[in-house]
């Protein structure tokens, strides 16, 4: 099969999509977290793009794909204006190398709800003396598709409080304490669909 990435072929490639079983509180960190684990038991990826399912890259250029070091995708978002919201923005959609992401011991498996868990993976990135990269604010357009605030999913109040942690709380929150019950998966021409339980806020 032919592919558009050089030197890659089909296996080397797969998209997966990550959905929330149960009815408790929505946790994306998590979710990508368990992304990156159950992604690694198909093959051995060495490169991870996360991206929120709502985010539209506008254009061509935007490469998703890994560099040196940990890379913004989605840095000029029509809801900001096309443009970051704040320097440590690292929401929407970013890539990581296999390396990188076990560096910072995963994402954190404890932001249950609305915010915090991406400016937790930028503190993370930068207490591993890692740095940002990025690419301009005119190849890093995007399109946020409109939707409503879904219920479970509302602002954590715990989220500035667990941000000022991070340092301390990376060690012992993440993949290596990572838990979770596969209960699906699905396997389409362009993605493989996983239904997990991610359990509940401890
Ligand atoms: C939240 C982030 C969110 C950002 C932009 C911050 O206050 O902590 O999770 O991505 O705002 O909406």
């Amino acid at each position: 099969m032919s592919s558009p990435f050089k030197g890659l072929t089909a296996s080397d490639i797969n998209s997966f999509a990550l959905h929330q079983a149960g009815e408790s509180m929505f946790n994306r960190a998590k979710l990508l977290n368990v992304g990156f684990q159950e992604a690694l038991k198909d093959y051995d990826y060495n490169c991870f793009v996360f991206s929120d399912v709502d985010l539209i890259p506008m254009n061509d250029h935007n490469a998703y794909r890994c560099f040196s070091q940990p890379r913004h995708i989605s840095v000029a978002m029509d809801k900001f204006g096309f443009s970051l919201p704040y320097l440590q923005y690292f929401g929407g959609v970013s890539a990581l190398s296999k390396q990188q992401f076990l560096t910072i011991n995963g994402f954190p498996n404890n932001y249950w709800g609305w915010g915090g868990e991406d400016d937790d993976i930028f503190n993370r990135l930068a207490f591993k003396g890692m740095s940002v990269s990025r690419p301009n604010a005119v190849i890093g357009k995007c399109r946020m598709i409109r939707h409503s605030r879904d219920k479970k999913n509302e602002p954590n109040p715990q989220r500035f409080d667990r941000i000022a942690h991070t340092k301390e709380t990376m060690l012992s929150d993440g993949l290596n304490t990572l838990t979770y019950l596969v209960l699906d998966v699905q396997r389409y021409p362009l993605y493989t669909k996983i239904t997990v339980d991610i359990g509940t806020p401890s």
